[in-house]
């Protein structure tokens, strides 16, 4: 499914989103697959493809002005023009505009037409970095032109700095873009969406005239504006991106809404024989995502809700009571989590929950052979079983169920667009069963009210109650012989403890060889102790092993790479040490943490960094000390890393910004709710358009049913 399916196209007249590049003078074949490496395939390409900085080349500085450092354009005769034979060969051309002592330009890389044409005599306007020399000043490979005539004015805009690509000069995209910009003077379409109405309200400019102020601002613009996006003219282009991404998720939403569902009901005995049961009582946040998910399914369009709760919320009971509510309507019901660890651990517990109950709970995984299998699916298929638990392995085109209900996905990626069908076929007569989606990352509001509009929304904001509070230190390597003490003790008195080791450049297998290392140490020095180690290089069945024996007390010290991250839930364990701390981001580090703080034992979070600390890591670090609330995390997180790469957008499938950035530009986010809910009403001709131009080709990339 993609997004130009979604509603009726119109047509735009004479538009540059379809006149290609090779139009353009000088854009041949090879030019052309350049261009299509970064995207840019039409003239409206072009037209989107934004500067990423700009410099100052309106002003020509005299020689006597300059400071060392900046970035300057200088004019002047040329005096002497020699090759240099010192360590490296170079041709030295010095310049002088009567100002001060004349200024030496170095290039280290030259060739014979160069040396001929920078001649004694020529008139020279260069640009580069200014340096200090042994003489005066320098500058090493500048930019430069050869005057022909004298009264050849400076630049009277700011030059754009285009991201780029290998072989692709500045000076194409500036000829192409100069072109293009040609082409939106003279009236050509790159269709404006935005109401004059909504742009007066917003004091943004046109599109066309942010383009133009983007691509060739006037001297007169403030450079830190431009770069920062604080400019009237991104801010035009973010605002109708946000807009653009909330639209396409709406459109989403109506499609999913159109779809039908079985409305699941019951008296509830089910869930409240179930909810006895338990050792607790669920906390008013628990009790309350509960109610909305029983509201939901009871309906005939298919919920597809996401619950958000913190690690250690207790998001699985709320799953298991959603399941009750469903079983006792009479359809089944499929729990789908993403590793094999997770997905047995959920088997066991649902297994000890609702057998005494009378309800079968099936296991489905890519692991079993071939006749467990077959006999697993057939239990499915048969309807005998009444809750299938599983990986992915559940939704593989062999597996069928007999009346597939509600389908309740635990800290995974949403399904596909192009997995609804999928999805639908396995539901009953091309009924859609209900989704519940649930997840530990906290959603940024920006994310939210954009690439999340699409979803029905609960959070669990409450832990449960007697939880003691984690503490976390950061500890220098220096002492890490205190560290292993304290493991020491930890597992004397019986408690289990998680050693993590982070990942190394990038690479599992170095990652797998200092994890195992880690152990290895680790076991000598603590003879009493059963140490165990997992990581991601052992086959799938090793990894259950370990974690099996860590979870039933038989291993005292799990050393560990970041595989530990997700779900898995061992109460015993209290104390957790995390090596290079640094390395990690504070989504991951939040995450690895929750592995601890379980049960009711205090425990303890130790950050054994190497030092020297970055000025970011410090801060991360700094943040798990002050707070154990994921939200509070997230925007610090966001702050630190400027929006760039937002907090869990990875775990979420979600597609990245273009221009907008979610920190920045949260303040828009009221009006751009409005907007989209005004253009839906009326312009709604204009909504698919704007979608394809931003979201186009990445839409598929989008996960969300
Ligand atoms: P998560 O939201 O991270 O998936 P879990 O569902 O694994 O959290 O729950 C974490 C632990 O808290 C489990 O051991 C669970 O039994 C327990 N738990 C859940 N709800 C409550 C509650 N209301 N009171 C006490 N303990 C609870
Ligand atoms: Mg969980």
């Amino acid at each position: 499914m993609r997004f130009d399916d979604l509603t009726v196209p119109i047509a735009p007249p004479k538009p540059l989103n379809q006149t290609s590049v090779t139009t353009l003078k000088g854009v041949g074949p090879a030019l052309a697959k350049k261009l299509a490496a970064i995207d840019i395939r039409t003239v409206q390409d072009m037209l989107f493809h934004l500067p990423s900085r700009y410099q100052d080349r309106t002003q020509i500085l005299s020689i006597a002005e300059l400071v060392a450092g900046q970035q300057a354009l200088i004019e002047g005769d040329i005096r002497g023009a020699r090759v240099a034979f010192g360590k490296r060969r170079s041709l030295v051309v010095t310049i002088d505009d009567g100002s001060a002592r004349p200024i030496t330009l170095r290039f280290f890389h030259f060739n014979a037409a160069q040396k001929n044409t920078l001649q004694v005599g020529e008139r020279l306007r260069c640009y580069a970095e200014v340096r200090r020399g042994q003489q005066g000043f320098e500058m090493v490979h500048p930019e430069y032109t050869v005057l022909k005539d004298a009264f050849d004015e400076p630049e009277d805009s700011l030059t754009p700095i285009y991201p780029t690509t290998e072989g692709l000069h500045q000076l194409s995209l500036r000829k192409l873009t100069d072109q293009s910009l040609a082409l939106l003077s003279k009236g050509a379409a790159v269709h404006d969406y935005l109401p004059e109405g909504l742009l007066h309200n917003e004091n943004l400019p046109t599109l066309a005239q942010a383009l133009l102020t983007l691509h060739r601002p006037a001297n007169t613009e403030a450079i830190e504006a431009l770069t920062s996006g604080e400019h009237p003219a991104c801010a035009r282009l973010a605002f109708e991106e946000l807009l653009a991404h909330r639209l396409g998720m709406l459109q989403l939403r109506d499609l999913h809404r159109k779809l039908q569902a079985k409305p699941l009901r019951s008296k509830g005995d089910l869930r409240h024989k179930f909810l006895s049961q338990l050792p607790f009582q669920l906390t008013g946040a628990q009790q309350r995502v509960v109610t909305e998910v029983i509201e939901d399914i009871d309906n005939e369009r298919p919920m597809l809700r996401l619950v958000q709760g913190d690690v250690g919320s207790g998001k699985t009971v709320v799953a298991a009571a959603a399941a009750c509510e469903a079983v006792a309507s009479g359809v089944q019901v499929a729990l789908m989590a993403p590793t094999e660890i997770l997905a047995e651990q959920h088997y066991k517990g649902f297994c000890q929950w609702f057998e005494p109950l009378g309800v079968r709970v099936g296991w489905l995984s890519g692991r079993l052979n071939a006749k467990e299998r077959r006999d697993s699916q057939q239990l499915i298929a048969s309807g005998e079983v009444r809750i299938a638990i599983g990986t992915h392995a559940l939704f593989q085109v062999d597996a069928k169920f007999a009346e597939l209900g509600l389908v309740i996905i635990d800290e995974q990626h949403r399904f596909g667009v192009d997995q609804r069908k999928a999805l639908r076929d396995k539901g009953m007569q091309g009924l859609m069963p209900h989704q519940l989606v649930m997840t530990a990352t906290p959603i940024p509001r920006t994310l939210a009210m954009t690439s999340c509009a699409d979803l029905d929304y609960s959070a669990i904001d409450e832990l449960p109650p007697g939880r003691k509070p984690i503490t976390t230190v950061a500890i220098s390597e220096k002492r890490r012989p205190e560290v292993v003490q304290r493991v020491a003790a930890a597992i004397a008195e019986g408690r289990q403890v998680y050693w993590v080791c982070t990942l190394i450049d990038e690479s599992e297998t170095l990652t797998a060889q200092a994890a195992s290392d880690t152990a290895e140490l680790l076991a000598e020095g603590l003879p009493d102790a059963s140490v165990a180690l997992v990581h991601g290089r052992l086959k799938p069945e090793q990894k259950d092993l370990v974690m099996s024996h860590f979870k039933s007390g038989a291993v005292d010290l799990l050393v560990a790479t970041t595989v530990i991250e997700v779900g898995v839930d061992v109460p015993n364990a209290s104390l957790m040490i995390i090596e290079n701390p640094e390395r990690l981001g504070l989504s991951q580090l939040h995450q690895l943490r929750g592995r601890v703080g379980r049960g009711e034992i205090a425990s303890t979070c130790v950050l054994l960094y190497h030092s020297p600390l970055g000025h970011d890591a410090r801060e991360r670090l700094a943040a798990m000390r002050e707070t154990q609330d994921g939200f509070v995390l997230a925007e610090r997180d966001l702050a630190l890393r400027g929006g760039g790469e937002v907090f869990g957008t990875r775990q979420t499938g979600l597609v990245g910004m273009r221009i907008a950035d979610l920190v920045r530009d949260r303040a828009m986010m009221p009006s751009v709710v409005t907007a989209a809910t005004r253009m839906r009403e009326s312009y709604p001709e204009h909504v698919k358009a704007l979608v394809v131009r931003w979201l186009g080709t990445r839409a598929q990339g989008y996960g969300s049913v």
